[in-house]
């Protein structure tokens, strides 16, 4: 099945809006069969929306519309799809009183223009929205489809799911795609090609296709395949394959470091604070993204300053003025002593210049100590990203991620990099 997505908005075509819809629908179809062959946006205005879709039912099986169906009169879609499919409105008598029950329900008076989020095309299937007023709207022509759905995004995903895959798979021959993804962090996607070419060249002899997708701090290795359970069993078996080859790097099948990091922590009963510099408190923000934080994170020390780290972390005075903040000794002696005040089991630290600035010879923008202090010991490694300030805060943060999931999983973390 052929699929179009048209994303209907002059703020996305502006950058006030991301087309996330279009990305979301890409990965949903590709999950259930579909092949999201082209990916338009246009702007609010009746020509553009009828040049679009009259080309788009040209070349695809399905075309699914977002955006514009709101009540307001910037909203023109559904008036212009009913030109096009040589349509009127009329008021739907079942989506009327769903459109009253909803304001009913949430205390809200009723405007006239609310009435006309009633009014639908004769003609086309109604997809009713529980989760707004905005219904979506089948169109057929041609033995093509054509579907209208909100732009707010979560009302459009309760459509597409509840609503229009039922349809469409009894409809189509859904040829079904399966795909596993594997995430690494610590290593490039070169590197990792690298170390897997063996299985990578396997992989691809079984027809399997194989896709590296890197991020900041972070490569995704996704295997994608026809679904069929001797696939799956293949795609699992390479990606176990993988895993176990290089433990150091590979921490699971989903996105979510911190996640992963949480679980061993409280599978262990163990507890974790942070003492920050350059990060100034990223990481123990991307900590507590995971609900249940509150079970093994304490608390950090957040000390950008050389005063803060003397004061709140007794790092030794002459230390600072001899090495730096950036150095082995200071971010040692930060989360070894950050691990003690913080009453806990193991502490990360560290400090590092994190640019575009304020780099040197010796120690050049991009340059990051991170330490991990348990209670007999304290591992320290010295890393050199790049240049660019936001990126090397995230990679620093996921890295200190991934120095403490090794030393949970006894993976020697020192011999790795
Ligand atoms: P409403 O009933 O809220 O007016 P609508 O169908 O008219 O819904 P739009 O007015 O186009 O939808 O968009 C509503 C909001 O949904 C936008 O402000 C935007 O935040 C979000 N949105 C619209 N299109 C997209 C898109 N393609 N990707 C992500 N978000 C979108
Ligand atoms: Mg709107």
């Amino acid at each position: 099945m052929r699929v179009e997505v048209i994303a209907i908005g002059d703020e996305l075509l502006i950058g006030q809006t991301i087309n996330t819809n279009a990305s979301w629908i890409g990965s949903v179809m590709a999950e259930a069969g579909g092949t999201v062959q082209y990916a338009t946006v246009i702007q609010d205005k009746e020509d553009a929306i009828l040049y679009a879709i009259e080309h788009a039912l040209s070349r695809v099986d399905l075309v699914i519309v977002t955006g514009g169906l709101g009540p307001t009169k910037d909203d023109i879609t559904k008036h212009t799809l009913c030109k096009f499919f040589d349509t009127s409105l009329e008021i739907n008598e079942e989506i009327l009183t769903h459109v009253r029950s909803f304001f009913a329900k949430r205390g809200r008076e009723m405007l006239d223009v609310n009435i006309q989020q009633a009014a639908m095309p004769m003609g086309a299937r109604i997809l009713k929205n529980n989760q707004g007023t905005a219904s979506g709207m089948l169109f057929e022509r041609d033995g093509k489809l054509l579907v209208s759905l909100p732009g707010v995004p979560y009302e459009m995903k309760h459509l597409l799911r509840d609503r229009l895959l039922p349809i469409l798979e009894e409809r189509f021959e859904m040829e079904s795609i399966y795909h596993q993804t594997i995430y690494a962090q610590g290593i490039g996607e070169s590197y990792l090609a690298e170390r897997i070419k063996d299985i990578e060249d396997e992989v691809r002899g079984e027809g399997i296709g194989l896709a590296y997708l890197p991020s900041p701090g972070i490569v995704r290795l996704r295997l994608t395949s026809e679904r069929t359970e001797h696939n799956k069993k293949r795609i699992d078996h390479f990606l176990t394959q993988i895993s176990d080859r290089l433990p150091m790097y590979v921490f699971g099948r989903e996105a979510g470091l911190a996640k992963v990091v949480g679980e061993l922590l409280k599978g262990k009963q163990k507890t974790l604070g942070t003492a920050e510099s350059c990060t100034a408190g990223s990481l123990s923000s991307e900590i507590v993204k995971v609900s249940g934080a509150s079970e093994f994170f304490y608390g950090s020390f957040v000390t950008y300053t050389n005063k803060l780290k003397q004061h709140l972390l007794d790092v030794r005075e002459e230390d600072l003025k001899a090495v730096g903040a950036v150095s082995e000794e200071v971010v040692k002696q930060m989360a070894a002593n950050g691990r003690v005040k913080l009453g806990v089991d193991y502490c990360l630290a560290l400090s590092g210049i994190a640019g575009p600035n304020g780099g040197s010879i010796e120690k050049p923008v991009g340059t990051i100590w991170i330490a991990l202090a348990s209670k007999d010991k304290v591992i320290t490694k010295q890393f050199l990203f790049g240049d660019q300030r936001d990126r090397n805060i995230r990679v620093s943060v996921l890295t200190a991620l991934n120095m403490l999931r090794c030393e949970l999983l006894e993976i020697n973390y020192e011999k790795s990099v």
